[in-house]
């Protein structure tokens, strides 16, 4: 049970960026409240190793904690989707999928990005068991062993690269390369094993990874699967209220202090753009926080 339909900041999406916001807004003492599904976030499967002072931590053993510190800092929280958000210059009106109206002075919006997926038998299964959405995050789990990444952009072909330096063999499944010369003569020059107008038809396993089918009958052993075909945001929310997005239209375009075009909405994290990484996430989810509790503050008492 929500104590208001009136806040001062509306916080969408209880990632580590929407968490981190959250904690800093409220230690503001403004009225806060974050809105999402925790499980939705992507770190909600991840197994984290390369963020600062803490050692190998499960991502929803992190969201869990966040989340409580937001509590206990004074934040509210409901679980629901925002499906609508609308603004007469001065409130913003948000609407949620049970239908809960609310108004809010600020909003921050931490919805980050969805992996674009391949849509074949074993991905979703051995999530997190073999099958990755992020070489930059995983790639160390990998070491001495035979992997596949699969996409035909610059993600997939750097992503490639990158793992070279990790795993004992690397196999790049794509379509046709759309990258740059430079790019695609670095690729020829490398280790990496190219096949070209190939497509997965199947990633195999029982618990973990242990081969890639492709549509032209041939398996190729391994123990990983990249899978890094881009990403896209949930930009609709964001744009219906005349939020910018980059020049490629993939990303919400922000200043340093995380304020969008729009005055009174900020953005932060995965959905401002790479690096995908936890702790790009809550720097931005910090500065997010400050600057729209001061927002706020500045645009007079609780509605
Ligand atoms: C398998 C995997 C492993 C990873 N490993 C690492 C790692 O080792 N190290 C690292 O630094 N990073 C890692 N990452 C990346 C990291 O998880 C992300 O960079 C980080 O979670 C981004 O935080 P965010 O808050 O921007 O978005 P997210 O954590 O994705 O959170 C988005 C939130 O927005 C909410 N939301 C979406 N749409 C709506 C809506 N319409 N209304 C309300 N809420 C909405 C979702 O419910 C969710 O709560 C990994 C990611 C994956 C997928």
């Amino acid at each position: 049970m929500l104590k208001s339909d009136n806040y001062d900041v509306v916080i969408l999406g209880t990632g580590p960026a929407g968490l981190q916001a959250a904690i800093h807004a409220a230690r503001k003492k403004v009225s806060v409240l974050v809105l999402g599904k925790e499980t939705k976030s992507s770190l909600f499967h991840a197994h984290v190793e390369n963020f600062c002072c803490l050692f190998n931590v499960s991502g929803e053993d992190m969201l869990n904690v966040g989340r409580q510190q937001a509590v206990n800092f004074g934040s509210e929280m409901l679980e629901e989707d925002v499906l609508e958000i609308n603004s007469n210059g001065s409130v913003f009106r948000i609407v949620t999928e049970s239908g809960i109206e609310l108004q809010s002075k600020a909003l921050i919006i931490a919805t980050g990005t969805t992996r674009n997926k391949l849509g074949v038998t074993g991905e979703k299964q051995l999530l997190g068991r073999g099958v990755s959405y992020c070489v930059e995050c995983d790639a160390n789990f990998y070491k001495g062993e035979d992997v596949a990444v699969v996409g035909s952009a610059s993600a997939a072909v750097s992503g490639a690269l990158t793992m070279l330096g990790y795993a004992t063999s690397v196999h790049l499944i794509c379509d046709k390369l759309e990258v740059t010369d430079a790019l695609k003569e670095q690729l020829n020059k490398s280790d990496v094993n190219v096949y070209k107008n190939a497509k997965v038809k199947e990633i195999v396993g029982e618990n973990n990874v242990v081969a890639v089918r492709l549509e032209n009958g041939s398996t190729l052993q391994v123990s990983g699967v990249f899978i890094e075909l881009g990403a896209k945001g949930f930009m609709e929310l964001a744009t219906t209220i005349g939020v910018q997005l980059d020049d490629e239209m993939k990303y919400i375009q922000t200043n340093k202090q995380m304020e969008t075009n729009v005055p009174g909405v900020f953005a932060a994290g995965d959905i401002c753009g790479p690096p995908w990484q936890m702790a790009k996430a809550v720097g931005e989810g910090c500065v997010a926080g400050i600057g729209a509790a001061s927002y706020a503050r500045k645009a007079g008492k609780t509605l």
